[in-house]
């Protein structure tokens, strides 16, 4: 017997929707990678979003066809979002750190009919024009005058004015697809995940809840992480569905320019990947600077050392949440909320709601939750990947729906969760797991250390040993001697790094994690 109640599809214009008219003075915030920061409303968000929708139709955009972006965060790639999901198209977000080469072969594979891109990515554009036969139009985040010589595009601005607001939003099954990304990987590799509405309105939700993002609308929301990537762990969703204020920083992610813009708007809630962290934590120490309304910062997509979390929560007062999750899992699957700032949180968490969790050996039994023995970490949920996207037939999930994140975890008896490694990235020595993970922890706290990676090298007697990569700050000199003394006692004994090599740059990808691929293929190279 179906309940008695008002059939209300969980679609994502809805959300645009709420904040346009409730929180319509509210203010968007963007820094354009053209250097000025630009300010408006909610309301004023949501008028050019459906104005954008128009064009999009009367182009001839129907249900379901893919709409790419190449963009940074702005506020019109917010516009774009929802101008694009309002109609029940798909938003396909580009990541314009990748190779030009892996960026067609995924424009071709989605068969994306029209580009929306900022200026400042007009050269990949001109690129990949030539090897994407099936864009149709190619509309640049811009004015007539910003236009770029040499790119057969349309201005933005232009496209949309004067258009009415008057279209159609939503009306359409919340299972219908709202937003494809790929997952990273080499050229031909690449995997669609391929959101729907329902799983994306689900997610925004639960990220909202108070010991995962929990932000209200007293704060001032700060979206590092990119709208390119993974939702932006659902920012662009959560932040108009309580009416925070939004600010979007363009392409500019060092320390000097978020710390400006964070003091400037006065940033309360911030999210990001660890290396942008350690850049502004370096920023903050060389100029002797205290963020002054920061309050809380996430940092999750790859392990956060705890000299970082420690650093930010003792030194500064800002709490630190650590979270894991994946693409294919909308992204977010566990967050840590510690206790209090005197308690670093290194271990990722509890499953938030909306998302379960399990530890299998390699045939696939289940281990034990005791905080010790590691196995595959499987997922399950409402906003987890059940196939890639034209590759349906490719089964992704077991006989019990559960999905291999390829992620190496323990889960303790309260259900904390913690990674100690991806399954490409475990070392191997005599038979036994050691975890790179808590080996650049370690390591990562040493002074002068900016960042740290450790990767697995043959070895004739235990298959493998770990090799210790070391990034030192700025001005800084050391021996490999120094860091093995100060990594003893702070990792078993027999986890020690058979060698430690200092580099210039540890090689970071295109979600700004450490690229272990890259790390491994440029040792390997002959010199
Ligand atoms: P990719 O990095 O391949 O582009 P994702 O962004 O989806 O793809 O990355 C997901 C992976 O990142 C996870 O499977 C896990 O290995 C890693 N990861 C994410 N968050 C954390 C974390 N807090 N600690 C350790 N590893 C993490």
């Amino acid at each position: 017997m179906p309940g008695l109640m008002q059939p209300w599809p969980l679609t994502l214009d809805r959300f645009l929707e709420h904040a346009g008219r409730w929180h319509g003075s509210t203010e968007v915030v963007s820094r354009s990678n053209e250097g000025p920061v630009t300010r408006c409303g909610y309301a004023d968000i949501h008028r050019r979003a459906r104005q954008l929708s128009r064009a999009l139709l009367e182009h001839g955009i129907a249900l379901e066809d893919r709409v790419a972006t190449l963009a940074f965060n702005s506020a019109r790639h917010l516009e774009a979002w929802y101008g694009i999901m309002g109609i029940g198209a798909v938003c396909h977000t580009l990541n314009p750190r990748l190779p030009v080469g892996q960026l067609a072969y995924i424009v071709n594979h989605a068969a994306d009919r029209v580009l929306l891109a900022d200026v400042l990515c007009a050269p990949i554009v001109r690129e990949l024009s030539s090897h994407c036969p099936g864009i149709e139009r190619v509309v640049l985040f811009a004015d007539e005058a910003q236009l770029p010589a040499g790119v057969a595009a349309t201005a933005y601005e232009s496209w949309i004015a004067g258009r009415s607001t008057d279209c159609p939003w939503g009306g359409f099954s919340e299972e219908t697809a709202a937003g494809l990304c790929y997952t990273s990987g080499t050229t031909g590799d690449q995997k669609g995940v391929l959101y729907s509405h329902r799983s994306n309105f689900l997610h925004g939700l639960c990220s909202l809840m108070p010991d995962v993002l929990g932000f209200s609308r007293r704060d001032v929301v700060l979206a590092i992480v990119p709208m390119f990537h993974a939702n932006a762990w659902g920012l662009a969703f959560a932040a108009p569905a309580v009416g925070a204020k939004f600010v979007l920083p363009g392409a500019k992610l060092d320390g000097a320019s978020l710390f400006e813009l964070m003091e400037t708007e006065g940033v309360t809630f911030s999210a990001g990947v660890p290396t942008v962290w350690q850049g502004l934590l370096q920023f903050l120490e060389r100029e002797q600077l205290r963020p002054t309304t920061l309050k809380r910062i996430v940092s999750g997509g790859a392990a956060a050392p705890e000299a970082l979390i420690r650093a930010y929560q003792e030194k500064y007062g800002i709490e630190v949440r650590h979270g894991w999750g994946m693409t294919e899992m909308s992204p977010i699957g566990t967050v840590n909320a510690p206790p209090d700032l005197a308690t670093p949180t290194t271990e990722q968490g509890r499953a938030i709601f909306g998302v379960d969790l399990r530890l299998t050996d390699d045939e696939g039994a289940e281990v034990p939750q005791d905080g010790r023995t590691p196995g595959h970490l499987n997922v399950r949920g409402a906003a987890v990947a059940c196939a890639y996207f034209r590759r349906e037939a490719d089964g992704i999930l077991d006989a019990g729906g559960w999905f291999d994140t390829g992620d190496i975890a323990t889960i303790d008896g309260s259900g904390m969760l913690r990674i100690t490694d991806r399954a490409k990235d475990v070392i191997k020595s005599g038979g036994e797991w050691i975890s790179s993970i808590d080996i650049e922890n370690a390591a990562a706290a040493h002074p002068k250390a900016a960042l740290a990676a450790v990767v697995g090298m043959p070895h004739p007697k235990w298959g493998e040993r770990p090799l210790l990569i070391v990034q030192l700050k700025v001005g800084q000199s050391s021996t490999a001697q120094e860091f093995l003394d100060f990594l003893e006692g702070r990792i078993a004994r027999w986890w020690m790094p058979e060698a430690v090599q200092f580099v210039a740059s540890i090689p970071l990808g295109a979600t700004g994690k450490i690229d272990k691929k890259q790390l491994r293929a440029a040792l390997t190279r002959p010199a």
